[in-house]
Parts: C-alpha cells; structure tokens; sequence
C-alpha cells in the first residue's frame, strides 16, 4: 500500500500489519514423529530454518523452500551410534551418514601410536563425532592389544588425549581373552587411571574374559560404559541360573551404562540375548560396532541393529530412544543432540518401519525372525537433506 505524507508529497510504504513469515527452509511433512526426548509421538510436520528446529507441529500452513514428504514413515532425532570403527577409513562417515547416523563415537581403533590418524577422519567428518583412544598403544592388534601388558602405556595414552583434547572423549579397554590374555584387569586399571585423569569415561569390551565379569565390573565408575552387554559366556553379565550379577545390577545403579555392540564375532548370541531380555536388564543404547565389513554381514546399518529387539518385547519407542535420547545423555558431546525440540540442531533421522518377514543374525550364525524392521530413508543433517548415494 503506497500512500503520500501530507507534506513533501513523498511516496511511504506502508508494511501491512500481518506480514506472511519467511519461509520455512526445509519442511517434513506428515510423517510420524517420534521423540522420546520429549515423549511424543504423532502425526506432525518438522519445519527447520537456519539449521535448527523450528517448529513440531500438525498441519503447519507456513511456506517452505522445500518440503520432504515423509506420510507413512518415521521422523525421528539424527541417530547416535557410540560403538563404531568409522575413523578407520576415510569413507566411513559418509556411509554412515546415508544410515541415519547424524552422530558416532570411534571406539579404539587407534592406541597412541597412530590415534593422529583417526583424529583427522573425526576432524573432517560431516557430522558430530569424536574419538576413544585404545588403552593399548598400537591398537587393535590380530595377536592381541594388549596381550603385552607394556603396550598399556599409561604416559603414551595420556599424551594422546592431550594433544588431540577436543576429539577424544574417553578411553577404550578391549578385555577378552583373545586381546588382554590375563592382563583383563591390569588393563582395565590402566585405562581407568588415563581416563579418571581427565574426568574421561572408559568403555569396556565385555565378554569371554578370564578375570570375572563381576570382578571388572566393580572398577567402573559413574558415566562409564558396557559395550557387547550381549556377549556369551564365560563371564556374560548373567550367571547360569538366568540372574543378572549383583555387580552388574550395582554398576547400573550407579550410573554405568549398558551398551549393545552388535559386531560380527563373538559378541552376541541369541540364546544370552533372550534370557538377559527375559530378567528385563535391558540395553541402554543400541550401538553396530560398525566396520565397512559388517556393513554387508550381520551389522548391515544402525536402523538394522536396533530392529533386533522387537521380537523380544522392545517397543519401536523404545528402540528409538536408544539410539537418540540415551546416547545424547552418554556423551556431552551430543548434549544438544538427540532431540527434535524446537531450537537443537537440524540432524533428523527419516526411517521406514517396514512389516514382512525378516531374519536377523547374531555373531555365531544363529537366526530369528523378526516381522518389522528399519530401514533408513532421508538424512538431515544441520538443516540440510543429505543426499542420496
Ligand atoms: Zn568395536
């Protein structure tokens, strides 16, 4: 509306009072969300703007710049894989990121000797990610980290974490018997006096041990981490009898956190799996324990490995808060990570929760049928759709 001030006869533009807002940037629309960091789950539209949420709502009348359509699927936080290997390979966190997984720990493959060069993947990743040095020096080893109990070298570890502080958030001990040999709990001291040091959490490898579970377990501190809580015996978290270890419920109390760490060998076998679901200890995060190799076997994606649990009673809420709102919960560095409330960042998952028939493996070849499964359909990542490879 043009209208001329009574004097000066200048032309004055007159804004109307009910401006139409800028256009969203990116619009998801119709699809069922699903927040466990907020406890919603409905039919809604996510609008984002300048990288961020900026609306959940039903129905949004506004105009955006470009709209996903996402009726019939999930739309759920970016999802946070604490348990992979993705520093090992420059590709690594592009695949990922086409999964869903808008967040990753790398969880030890690189001691101090070569932890430079897991620190640079983390550096040039696309999305969040950060790194847990291997307590043992030269890293995962085929003869074992740290069958020589010297290559659990306090000092090199140490070193390690200062130099590269802003990428490495922990500290990883590998205990089976294959990789510590009888040095389990010397190696799990060592680890846990580099990472107290720093206020830093330690993850344990879990399983097939010669020390007893019950005995590492008690070295564990609050804000520490369980990965393989899967893995068979000797030395799982429960005893013959079906119960779960009074150290264990213990640790939990305290503040330990169970992981699952799907991997490939050795970690997870369905006849355990069932009798640990059946005493309702359950996981509180969902984890591939992921490598460009179990991408084709076992693991496939993170979508994949939070399937798994379903057909033991898991709801698909359930699933999904362990690899959003308990791993955001894990580490700091997601802090702001895991949500879709309106404000955190734009890393949003989309997944199709398909129905059919579905086998799922474990690490011993072992099968169960599953009837419901994710399948990883959009990445978003900082506002912007990742596209598809
Ligand atoms: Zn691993």
């Amino acid at each position: 509306m043009i209208v001329f001030a009574l004097l000066g006869l200048l032309p004055l533009v007159i804004v109307p009072a009910q401006a139409s807002p800028e256009p969203y940037d990116l619009v998801i629309r119709g699809g069922r969300v699903i927040d466990p960091s907020v406890r919603l789950d409905a039919v809604a539209d996510v609008a984002i703007s300048g990288g961020r949420i900026a609306a959940v709502e039903r129905n949004l009348s506004a105009d955006a710049t470009e709209v996903l359509d996402a009726r019939g699927k999930l739309v759920v936080p970016g999802l946070i894989d604490i348990h992979t290997h993705c520093g090992r390979s420059a590709d690594g966190p592009g695949m990922v990121l086409q999964d869903g997984v808008t967040g990753w720990i790398d969880a030890g493959s690189q001691g101090a000797d070569h932890i430079a060069d897991v620190v640079a993947v983390a550096r040039r990743a696309p999305q969040q990610c950060r790194v847990l040095v291997n307590i043992g020096r030269a890293g995962i080893l085929t003869e074992g980290d740290t069958m020589d109990v010297n290559r659990a070298d306090v000092a090199a570890a140490k070193n390690a974490i200062a130099s590269s502080r802003d990428v490495i958030v922990g500290v990883k001990a590998r205990l089976s018997r294959d990789v510590a040999g009888p040095n389990d709990f010397e190696v799990l001291r060592r680890a846990q006096e580099v990472a107290s040091s720093f206020g830093l959490p330690v993850m344990i490898h879990m399983g097939q041990t010669i020390s007893a579970f019950s005995k590492l377990v008690d070295l564990l501190k609050r804000g520490d981490i369980v990965t393989h809580m899967f893995a068979p015996p000797p030395n799982s978290i429960i005893d013959d009898s079906g119960r779960i270890l009074p150290e264990v419920m213990a640790a939990r109390r305290r503040g330990v956190w169970f992981d699952v760490g799907n991997g490939r060998t050795g970690h997870m076998r369905w006849d355990t799996v069932e009798a640990i679901m059946k005493t309702g200890f359950w996981p509180d995060s969902f984890s591939t324990d992921w490598t460009v190799e179990g991408r084709t076997s076992g693991v496939i994606d993170l979508p994949n490995c939070m399937s798994k649990l379903l057909g033991y009673g898991m709801s698909v809420n359930q699933a999904i808060e362990r690899v959003t709102w308990n791993p955001s919960r894990i580490f700091p560095v997601f802090t702001d990570r895991g949500t879709l409330n309106v404000g955190a960042p734009a890393d949003v998952a989309v997944l199709e929760l398909r129905e059919g028939h579905f086998e799922f493996l474990d690490n011993f070849k072992g099968t169960i049928a599953g009837h419901q499964r994710f399948f990883p359909s959009a990445t978003i990542l900082g506002g912007k759709r990742v596209p598809r490879a």
